[in-house]
């Protein structure tokens, strides 16, 4: 059995120009994060809380996971890329060597929800060229569990209650990313099994599980077994898991490389217009 290690509660925060989001991220807690670096949430009934989106800005050294519930995200790049995901797609980005772009979300029915999620690369794989996979909610597996709850499967394979396969539609990578988007209704319980040498990251973003609550997120051991049990008013939850990368990490706001020499010459990159290439 995996066993919960330590509860962390997301500290409201903001973002690109005035988005207000809740947000665990920070350097203490990379460690228990690994090989993840941020988790956003953006839940709001009120434009205002986020109407400014996130004008241009640059990205290198990881890969950014934006997954909505409602509402749209649309995106723009330096290389003309546009596009926009809806309720339930997933815009995978790899920044690799640089990534300059906009993201402007836009409400639907008065309502925006959506998560964005920072999975960092290793060195070797931090300064390959910029690469996207917007996975359509359509493509993903989504199981029903048999008290009413269900479970989407964006990346990673997974067995739930011993008996069902689901397999995500992402692209394999060294981080073996595994993210499920997991619905229990009243004291429902499900196990799952993965990668047991992964540890797991659940973020609860509405009701409460037995353990946690609301806007926190549960660090779980390594294990063959994950069990979520969900209290009296249900629980909705994003399950991440990945494999640790062993290296350090030096985080300058939109760049996450190994050293200090790498974040300058990414600085350097920016202000010469060479972090990416506008060919
Ligand atoms: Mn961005």
């Amino acid at each position: 059995m995996r066993e919960l290690q330590n509860i962390i509660d997301a500290k409201s925060s903001t973002d690109g120009d005035g988005v207000k989001i809740h947000r665990l991220a920070g350097q203490h807690l990379n460690i228990h994060l690994n090989p993840y670096i941020l988790i956003d949430e953006i839940n709001s009934d009120d434009a205002a809380d986020y109407i400014g989106g996130f004008p241009e800005h640059p990205h290198r050294g990881f890969e950014t996971i934006t997954y909505m519930k409602a509402g749209r995200m649309r995106h723009r790049d330096h290389m003309g890329n546009e596009g926009v995901i809806g309720a339930g797609d997933v815009q995978w980005m790899t920044a690799g060597s640089g990534v300059y772009h906009s993201e402007m979300p836009e409400q639907e029915n008065g309502l925006l929800h959506g998560f964005q999620i920072w999975l960092n690369l290793p060195a070797r794989d931090k300064m390959q060229p910029a690469a996207y996979q917007d996975i359509d909610h359509s493509t993903m597996p989504e199981k029903p569990l048999p008290k009413g709850g269900s479970v989407r499967v964006i990346a990673g394979d997974v067995v739930i209650n011993d008996n069902l396969k689901a397999k995500g539609a992402l692209k394999q990578r060294s981080t073996q990313p595994v993210m499920m988007d997991i619905k229990l209704t009243a004291g429902e319980k499900a196990e799952f099994a993965f990668n047991p040498h992964n540890p797991v990251l659940v973020y609860v973003y509405n009701g409460s599980t037995n353990q946690l609550k609301r806007r926190q997120l549960g660090i779980f051991s390594d294990g063959c077994t994950l069990s979520l049990h969900g209290e009296w008013e249900g629980a909705e939850m994003l399950v991440l898991s990945g494999h640790p990368i062993d290296e350090p990490i030096v985080q300058y706001g939109p760049f996450v490389m190994n050293t200090r020499a790498e974040i300058e010459q990414a600085l350097q990159d920016l202000h010469n217009g060479t972090l990416v290439d506008r060919a």
